[in-house]
């Protein structure tokens, strides 16, 4: 069923706590935890507790959940004060642009410049 954990998936596995995680934070419908390769001294994934491969999908199907993905995200960036200086929420979609779980996964980064356009 569309949204449920899928077996072979990272990401639902960090959500059930079957893989270690080091978490940011947790609310009803989404978990955040440090990225394990770190790309700017702030670089935590927020992630949906159900699966969708990836953001257009979740905003399909769970607008709600999907605007939780959103609000976390600015509230991390405002607890680890990286949302003075500013910072950068992206959603990699496709193999192509650099996706490589399939799991829906917002990067927060920020803590260092963030050269625009990105690469
Ligand atoms: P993507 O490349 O799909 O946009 O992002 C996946 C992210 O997950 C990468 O930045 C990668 O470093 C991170 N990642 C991959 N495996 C793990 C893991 O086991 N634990 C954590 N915390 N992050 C992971
Ligand atoms: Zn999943």
């Amino acid at each position: 069923m569309a949204g449920e954990p899928q077996a072979d998936c990272l990401f639902c596995k960090i959500v059930a706590g079957k893989v270690p995680a080091t978490l940011v934070k947790e609310t009803e419908t989404t978990v955040a935890f440090r990225d394990i390769n770190p790309q700017a001294p702030t670089h935590v994934l927020v992630i949906p507790r159900v699966h969708y491969a990836d953001a257009a999908a979740l905003a399909a199907a769970e607008p709600v959940i999907t605007a939780d993905l959103l609000r976390v995200a600015g509230e991390i960036a405002a607890e680890e004060k990286i949302d003075d200086h500013g910072y950068r929420i992206v959603f990699n979609t496709g193999v192509g642009a650099g996706q490589t779980v399939f799991h829906t996964h917002a990067h927060l980064l920020g803590g260092r410049g963030l050269q625009w356009p990105p690469g």
